[in-house]
């Protein structure tokens, strides 16, 4: 079976239109024709190799909603027709410990759709039929793309962090991850304060519902909330001074990480000691989390606010997002 997407050569390099052969369908996989497909940060690190594990030529795209086209003699829970969405993960063991106890992206034998694979910028894709996510009726599917990863991502420390709707809660970075922890949180009850870069972004950002925004790179801004933040979620992919924002938190309070920050992260022992405060992280979230995470969306209408590429435009897309342009998740339509 013949898949035609679009993949990077080599690394830094544009993509290409690329066409690539699939063998039988194995017992367990579905084919999912793709409708969208969101444009992840983490698909600019692979692009460029940043993580050390691309191989190439490789076709980028792990934010995917489309239908089932395909499935294997042994698969569950979906059949061809469904709407899907299929997101950093498409396949687990499904019998070892971590998966028996419903932490499948936990999955020592798990693999990742963009990882020794080719994802979503394509007509086509596959994946285990345990991450093809069945969608919602009510889902629009022209913005549930970014749910599947970047909305996951976020929505997943809230649950683990016990963060409670009576909490005070700070979200840095506010690019495609960032937003949508604003929305979740804001919808969670919490009262939310944005840490951004970009003045620019100011305005959008009060309207998604955070109640203020405090420059993300100037210390000196983050003392006038000193002790007063419950939870942290970082979702900036670069070195900030992480002690001010330890600073930041009450006692108890936890920092999470999501961004995939490649400096070392340096952090004073004293800053976690003296008020009982944990750092963390976390990657995407379980099959069953994203399900729950889905109907959240639709009972409150949480959708990313989203700009809207052609596929065959993905070089335009990546630009608009490597240049900071992005307000605030771009999805590609085929
Ligand atoms: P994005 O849309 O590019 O957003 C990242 C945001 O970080 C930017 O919008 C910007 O927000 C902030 N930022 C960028 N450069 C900065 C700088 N020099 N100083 C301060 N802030 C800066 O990226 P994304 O798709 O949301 O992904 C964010 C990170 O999460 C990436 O590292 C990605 O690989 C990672 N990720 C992790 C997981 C996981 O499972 N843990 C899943 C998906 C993605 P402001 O303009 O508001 O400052
Ligand atoms: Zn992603």
């Amino acid at each position: 079976m013949i898949v035609n997407g679009f993949a990077a050569l080599e690394q830094h390099s544009k993509l290409t239109p690329f066409a690539y052969n699939l063998e039988t369908l194995g017992p367990e996989e579905v084919e999912i024709k793709v409708f969208y497909c969101g444009l992840c940060h983490s698909d600019l690190s692979m692009i460029n190799n940043d993580w050390g594990m691309t191989q190439y030529p490789f076709v980028p795209g792990h934010e995917i909603v489309g239908e089932v086209i395909a499935t294997g003699s042994a698969v569950k829970n979906v059949k061809v027709g469904d709407k899907v969405g299929l997101g950093w993960q498409s396949k687990s063991c499904m019998s070892c410990n971590q998966c028996m106890d419903g932490h499948h992206h936990l999955c020592g034998q798990g693999e990742a759709t963009i990882v020794g694979r080719n994802g979503g910028f394509a007509d086509k894709v596959r994946s285990h039929w345990s991450w093809a996510i069945p969608l919602p009726n009510a889902i629009d599917m022209s913005k549930a793309g970014p749910l599947l990863c970047g909305g996951i991502t976020v929505f997943s420390p809230i649950i683990l962090a016990g963060v409670k709707p009576t909490d005070t809660v700070g979200v840095i970075g506010i690019g495609g991850l960032g937003h949508l922890a604003i929305k979740f949180l804001k919808h969670w009850g919490c009262h939310v304060i944005a840490f951004s870069s970009n003045p620019n972004k100011k305005d959008h950002i009060l309207k998604m519902g955070a109640s203020k925004v405090i420059n993300s790179t100037r210390p000196e801004e983050l003392e006038s909330i000193n002790g007063k933040l419950n939870f942290i979620l970082n979702t900036a992919n670069v070195k900030l001074d992480w002690n001010s924002y330890l600073t930041a938190l009450a006692p108890k309070g936890k920092f999470h990480t999501v961004g995939a920050v490649l400096d070392p992260m340096e952090i004073s022992a004293f800053s976690l000691i003296l008020g009982e405060k944990t750092v963390g992280g976390s990657p995407i979230g379980s099959p069953a989390i994203i399900k729950t995470m889905l109907d959240f969306c639709v009972r409150h209408t949480i959708y990313p606010e989203v700009e809207e590429f052609p596929m065959e435009k993905v070089n335009d897309a990546i630009e608009h997002l490597e240049t900071g342009k992005a307000r605030f998740r771009i999805v590609l339509k085929n």
